[in-house]
């Protein structure tokens, strides 16, 4: 199925409001296997609306509205689709009802446009709202449906998750699965040129990728008659790419770095602290938002300056002043050090340059030195990372710091 998304709203053509609801549905019915031809947006504008819906219909048969389903004056999708479409407005009695109960809970008063809302196309299927008062609804006329949601977002949101995305697989006989891998160490371009022959090869699965903040994902979508087949179909698919940049992958499960690498801590009991220096507990903190992490996480000791180093890690002054701070034996005396106080069986240290200020020709703002230690077994590497800001340096070094815990316990393994 082909489908269109059309924004209703004055706000969006003066750049007020981001039109996030539009990425949502776009992401959603994507998932659906449907797909989406165009994104399209106007004002609170009853003509100019009237006229998109012919228009996007020649190249779809399924437009999905957001926006102007309230109570006021200038809301006037319903009104504008219900006369595009060919039907006529009658009053939805349950919707009346349920607007007469929600203003006596709130002990306000009900004003005539609220009543409005109450009114819907004679044909039309009607959406509850599972948050606010304004319902949506579904409209088919001449083979072409439309689907009208509120513009609240988190209004949309509740709807489509209740309401539309069962509708719109009630008639479909086919099953979609798809499961999202996640890769770090490796760039978009060249996990696509890896894949290369599998994304343009396959009719099913299909493969696409996205990248985002130092990482990058695939999603593996299989549409099939049943769930069984649609997995292996999948399953079949993750083991190929899997090949070829396994190495890369850290969740299949659409989990984020430091949730994979937890819970890997947690299953198998490996205890663990962390030494941070240019990432000021970005680590720790990451670690601490993974539930269950206490099992296994002890401490995280936060040694910006020399001084805590020395102190509180038993750094040598003489290994500060020889090699400097952001150097591979201060990272190893560092982890060494944190051995020594913690007794947990991995631990990590990071030092780095985050820059703006600070880097010299030897030592460039982004490079980073970590070491890992697990039980005997020493990991030190340094980085010399693409030094986007300081924001970007720190999470990415945070994000080296998980990588090279996952490359210890791989070679444990
Ligand atoms: P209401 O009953 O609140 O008037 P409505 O269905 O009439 O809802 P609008 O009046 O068009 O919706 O929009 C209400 C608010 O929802 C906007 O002020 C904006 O904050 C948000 N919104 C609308 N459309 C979008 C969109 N496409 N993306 C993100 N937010 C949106
Ligand atoms: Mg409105």
């Amino acid at each position: 199925m082909k489908s269109s998304i059309l924004s209703v709203g004055t706000e969006l053509l003066f750049g007020q409001i981001v039109n996030t609801n539009t990425v949502f549905l776009s992401k959603e019915l994507n998932l659906l296997g449907i797909d989406v031809m165009s994104h399209h947006t106007v004002g609170d504008n009853p003509k100019r609306l009237a006229e998109s819906i012919p228009q996007l219909f020649l190249d779809c048969d399924l437009i999905l509205t957001t926006g102007g389903l309230g109570p006021t004056q200038d809301d006037l999708t319903k009104e504008t689709v219900c006369e595009t479409m060919h039907d006529t407005l009658v009053l939805h009695q349950p919707t009346k009802d349920n607007i007469e109960a929600y203003f006596k809970e709130l002990g306000r008063t009900i004003t005539e446009n609220n009543y409005k809302q109450a009114y819907f196309p004679s044909r039309a299927v009607i959406f509850p709202n599972p948050v606010g008062t304004a319902p949506g609804f579904a409209l088919e006329d001449n083979g072409k449906t439309i689907i009208c949601m509120p513009g609240p977002p988190r209004e949309m949101k509740a709807m489509y998750e209740e309401e539309i995305k069962p509708f719109l697989i009630k008639d479909s006989e086919d099953v979609i699965h798809y499961k999202m891998l996640r890769f770090f160490g490796i760039g978009e371009a060249l996990l696509e040129t890896e894949l290369l022959d599998l994304i343009d090869g396959q009719s099913d699965p299909t493969l696409a990728t996205y990248a985002k903040e130092g990482e990058c994902s695939v999603r593996v979508t299989s549409k099939r008659k049943t769930q069984a087949e649609a997995e292996k179909a999948v399953e079949e698919m993750i083991e190929k790419a899997k090949q070829r940049v396994g190495q890369y992958l850290f969740s299949t499960e659409d989990e984020e770095f430091h949730e994979a690498i937890g819970r890997k801590l947690i299953q198998r009991g490996i205890s663990i602290s962390s030494a941070e220096s240019c990432t000021g507990g970005m680590f720790a903190e990451a670690l601490t938002s993974v539930s269950g992490i206490s099992a296994v996480f002890d401490r995280s000791l936060v040694t910006y300056s020399n001084r805590a180093k020395v102190e509180e890690l038993g750094v040598k002054q003489e290994t500060l002043d020889r090699f400097g701070a952001v150097s591979e034996e201060t990272a190893i005396e560092m982890a060494q050090g944190l051995k020594k106080v913690s007794g947990s069986r991995l631990c990590i240290s990071v030092t780095g340059i985050a820059g703006p200020e600070g880097g010299s020709h030897e030592k460039p703002v982004g490079l980073v030195y970590i070491c890992a230690i697990l039980d005997e077994k020493i990991h030190c590497k340094g980085t010399n990372m693409r030094n986007l800001g300081r924001h970007w340096n720190r999470n990415y070094a945070k994000l080296l710091m998980f990588q090279a815990v996952k490359q210890l316990l791989e070679s444990e393994a």
